[in-house]
């Protein structure tokens, strides 16, 4: 007798596949004008009433209202707004040139739905990271069950949006709990998962389904560095820390966990990045327009706290803030100084509103300690000299870099956001991003009738020898001119087709 109870992972799991691959079948057929005519639904419902999102996400995350809808509301209807500009033309059915080893066939490449896919996430964007995956799916025509992070779950609030449509309610699943019900989720057989969360979880989730061979796209953890050279515009350069810092109290994948400074300016930069980030206001109302919220998890305060601690007593110097209370989730921003490589804020996600500096004496320098992590998820360089910014850029090992802004690269839906080394494999967003939530299929279209290839059977001696004077005519070395070559390829294939026309009998 099977012992699952109806609130047990695999039990509720099972049942949430079973109506999501009814729902997925169901509408195999609707077609892509139907599916972003649900979506521009779902995208003005965002925006009618973005304050239930917001209010939502400041009471499970902590943000501050800004940030929410900053990244949660924009970053959403952005990417809906760029699907419904894009998605038609990259989802057609694409020709591909024809070699001329083929000639009179066309090629063609589809993009198809996948199926059901699955979509786990962490808890520090819980509706922005729900609203571009479910419209990335749905765009390409897949159902999705999507499990929110059970540290910020805001239930019943992807339901409460999709509701909007009856076709998005078809494809659009909700599966709470914590990694137990991601476990039980990959059991049921997704068609692909799409995972964002840290690196130690997505190793798991990987060796779960090569069992079953479910592909699996990561988007892990970063460190990411910002440098900064001495001929930056110090006041911007200085603000744009503070933000990719602090931003949503640094618990944002590709906020800046390194700072890297040029030796000429550091002391003055580092006084300067102490001035303002007093200036800083850390809210504790909800309804507050802080400038920074409180942090979302005690676990994850604690981890900030271990490795403030262990840089102090490494040697490091506390410039702003101060250890964090281990009874409250309000932490003041902390900037460090004094910060050696030995150091786990300086080598290890910290995800926390703490700012490590270190000073560089030249561009070599600075690249070789911006890729000394395991990380490569994002990066920023400010420099008043493009192309030394660029050649940077270009070093750098990561997915994505923004010069002389930060965390900017992910703010146009156009451009795909992954990352570099441990921090993932494959793109959320931009054409790539899109892409991954389909199949290709190539299908190469002939004409049909009674005619008999020349690479089928019967093989013979003078098939082959025809078909080497063919490959030499096409890619043969020698003194070929360009007019004799084409003569020549034409004249042998000319010879094989006529070959093909022959019937077996
Ligand atoms: P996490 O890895 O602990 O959890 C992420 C999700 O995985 C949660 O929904 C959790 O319930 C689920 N889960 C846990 N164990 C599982 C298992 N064995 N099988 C299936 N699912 C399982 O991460 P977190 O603490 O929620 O989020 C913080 C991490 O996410 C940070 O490392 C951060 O950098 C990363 N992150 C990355 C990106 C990106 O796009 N690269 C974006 C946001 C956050």
């Amino acid at each position: 007798m099977d012992a699952a109870t109806p609130t047990e992972p695999r039990h509720v799991a099972a049942q949430i596949f079973t109506t999501a691959r009814a729902g997925y079948a169901r509408h195999r057929q609707t077609d892509l004008d139907a599916r972003l005519a649900a979506l521009r639904t779902l995208k003005q419902e965002i925006l009618d009433h973005r304050d239930e999102a917001i209010d939502a996400v400041m009471r499970d995350v902590g943000k501050c209202h800004t940030d929410a809808l900053i990244a949660e509301i924009i970053g959403a209807v952005d990417w809906i707004h760029w699907l419904e500009g894009n998605a038609t033309r990259l989802l057609a059915p694409q020709k591909v040139p024809t070699p001329i080893t083929l000639l009179g066939k066309r090629s063609e490449l589809w993009h198809e739905a996948l199926g059901v896919v699955l979509v786990i996430c962490p808890w520090n964007y819980p509706f922005h990271n729900a609203i571009t995956a479910i419209a990335a799916a749905v765009a390409c025509g897949n159902a999705i069950v999507y499990k929110p992070s059970e540290h910020a779950p805001c239930v019943g609030l992807i339901e409460r949006f999709v509701g909007v449509s009856p076709l998005l309610n078809d494809l659009v699943h909700v599966a709470y709990g914590d990694g137990a019900m991601g476990r039980a989720l990959i059991d049921a057989g997704p068609a692909k998962i799409f995972f964002t969360g840290s690196g130690a979880t997505g190793a798991r989730i990987m060796a779960q389904a090569a069992q079953q061979l479910i592909p699996v796209e990561l988007e892990l953890g970063g460190k990411d560095p910002m440098i900064v050279f001495d001929d930056a515009h110090t006041p911007r350069a200085v603000a744009g820390a503070l933000w990719g810092a602090f931003t949503n109290a640094g618990q944002s994948c590709s906020a800046v966990e390194r700072l890297l400074v040029h030796e000429r300016i550091h002391d003055a930069f580092v006084d300067d990045l102490v001035r303002e980030a007093s200036r800083l206001v850390i809210g504790t109302d909800d309804r507050g327009d802080a400038d920074i919220g409180r942090m979302t998890a005690s676990f994850q305060r604690d981890k900030v706290i271990a490795h403030i601690e262990e840089a102090l007593q490494l040697g490091a110097r506390l410039r702003h803030g101060r250890i964090p209370d281990r009874d409250s989730l309000i932490v003041e921003p902390v900037i460090l100084d004094h910060v050696t490589s030995q150091m786990r804020v300086w080598t290890d996600e910290t995800f926390g509103p703490v700012l490590p500096v270190m000073r560089f004496g030249d561009e070599a320098e600075a690249i070789r300690l911006a890729n000394g992590t395991d990380y490569g998820l994002c990066a920023s360089v400010f420099s008043a000299d493009q192309a030394r910014a660029r050649r940077v850029a270009a070093a750098l090992e990561v997915g994505g870099v923004s010069i002389n802004n930060v965390n900017m690269s992910e703010g146009n839906p156009g451009l795909p956001f992954g990352g570099a080394k441990k921090s993932g494999f494959g793109k959320l967003r931009g054409p790539e991003g899109l892409l991954g939530f389909t199949r290709s299929k190539a299908v190469l279209i002939d004409q049909g009738g009674a005619k008999i290839e020349a690479n089928w059977y019967p093989y013979t001696d003078e098939k082959l020898r025809r078909f080497q004077r063919f490959v030499d005519a096409l890619y043969g070395r020698g003194l070929w001119t360009r007019a004799f070559r084409l003569l020549a390829i034409a004249w042998h294939g000319l010879r094989l087709e006529a070959f093909s026309q022959r019937p077996r009998d």
